[in-house]
């Protein structure tokens, strides 16, 4: 049923992910002296690696060996073999760079024109790319994937909302790609501007930061877009469109037959049992210029082990829950403040901003939680909210805390990234 998303048997996919990872750990430790030095150093033989079940004997790979491998970290083609590089923005010191050979290119156009089939575009459809250009992966990526597929690029970048009003009216975009804070923009616009009748867009596809249920419904009901389809992506693994949202929506499928996806405890770094959330870890099964071998994506995610409704035969992970470097261990249960942000999801009488306090009291772990009522909520149900969002701590993050609500807008506001958590147990 579909022309870029190949269907597996379990044996079929089993052996292109052995062949895969056997492939990358001679082709790396052949060409790359870092990862040899780094092989070397954990005592790796390459030919050890024979199944998946060996591939925890490797060593991980972390952002900081793209650091020491600057300019062009992990290199293992000539680099008159180098056709592209991308680079990410990184948020402390240099850019992180990655290089692509040919077939890198043709790779991450194919995982970009499954995310458009996947999402149930045709090639009728006009695809209008609201990411950046430039060095970063994101509209290059969009790019080669809907020319691959087939439908019509409208490429105008990240910002410039007059030339993205006039292109969705005047082209008829039927599909947006962006972030999820620039649907909301654009939605919002279009709806001050009174344009929502020239407006035709069906779908648009969002990613590269933290959403909420909330805003995703606000941007399709402002757009008036039937389906949204989250993205998964990194530039180390291409850039865009590692995964997507399948029409069933019942989390992402991600492209087995191009990298392996290992959910570690990032406090112990062995695996967690199937379904649990932890760290992703990602090796490619055929890049060539900068292959990636357990490379710690810093990303909490958990997979989905039983197959989709949808029928397609792609694994699949959840969406991404946060960062592992803002996880907290209390009372021994590793907990991610997305994890509770999920549950205060469930409480329309509670606004989305809270903060947790954790201290040491008569010997234990104690954790309160203050969350700010919505807007226009009243008080007067406030003790048994309380209890509820307890209960439900309790139950879904398995964390017993101690819950008190707050007037709207009394919590400290960022307009970076919030202070979430303050820890005082030392
Ligand atoms: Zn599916």
């Amino acid at each position: 049923m579909y022309r870029f998303i190949p269907q597996y048997s379990q044996e079929e996919m089993l052996r292109i992910q052995e062949d895969g990872l056997r492939w990358t750990v001679l082709h790396a430790f052949a060409r790359s002296p870092q990862y040899r030095d780094k092989f070397r150093e954990a005592g790796v033989d390459p030919r050890d690696v024979r199944s998946l079940d060996d591939v925890g004997i490797l060593p991980l790979t972390t952002g900081e060996d793209l650091r020491l491998g600057y300019p062009l970290p992990l290199l293992s083609v000539p680099e008159s073999a180098v056709v592209r590089v991308h680079a990410s923005s990184g948020t402390t010191g240099k850019r992180k760079i990655l290089a692509y050979s040919r077939k890198d290119v043709d790779t991450f156009a194919l995982q970009m024109a499954r995310c458009f089939e996947m999402a149930g575009l045709t090639p009728r459809d006009r695809v209008q790319i609201a990411v950046g250009y430039g060095l970063w992966t994101a509209g290059a990526g969009f790019q080669l994937g809907c020319e691959k597929f087939g439908a019509l690029a409208i490429p105008v970048g990240a910002g410039n909302l007059d030339i993205h009003l006039q292109m969705l009216t005047d082209l008829g975009s039927t599909c947006l790609c962006s972030t999820a804070s620039m649907a909301l923009l654009m939605g919002e616009e279009v709806q001050r501007r009174g344009l929502a009748g020239g407006v035709r867009l069906r779908t648009a596809i969002f990613g590269a930061e933290g959403h909420s249920l909330k805003m995703r419904r606000a941007f399709e009901r402002a757009l008036g877009i039937g389906e949204s389809f989250d993205i998964g992506g990194m530039t180390e693994m291409y850039g865009p469109g590692s995964a997507l949202e399948c029409r069933a929506h019942e989390g992402l499928h991600y492209w087995g037959d191009l990298f392996l996806v290992e959910i570690l405890d990032p406090a112990t770094l062995m695996p967690v049992a199937p379904g649990e959330t932890g760290e992703m870890v990602v090796t490619s099964l055929c890049k060539e210029a900068s292959p990636l071998i357990r490379y710690r994506t810093r990303d909490l995610c958990r997979l989905l082990p039983s197959p989709c409704s949808c029928g397609c035969s792609m694994p699949r992970h959840d969406h991404i829950l946060g960062r592992s470097d803002d996880m907290i261990i209390f009372r021994g249960v590793n907990v991610y403040p997305g994890q509770i942000a999920d549950v205060l999801q469930d409480f329309p009488e509670l606004g989305s901003e809270y903060h947790i306090h954790l201290s040491r009291e008569r010997g234990r772990d104690f954790m309160r939680l203050r969350v700010e009522r919505a807007p226009g909520a009243g008080a007067g149900g406030d003790a048994a909210l309380r209890a509820q969002v307890a209960e439900k701590l309790r139950s879904r993050v398995l964390v017993a805390a101690e819950v008190e609500t707050t007037e709207p807008g009394a919590l400290p506001r960022s307009f970076g990234k919030s202070l979430r958590v303050t820890d005082t147990r030392l």
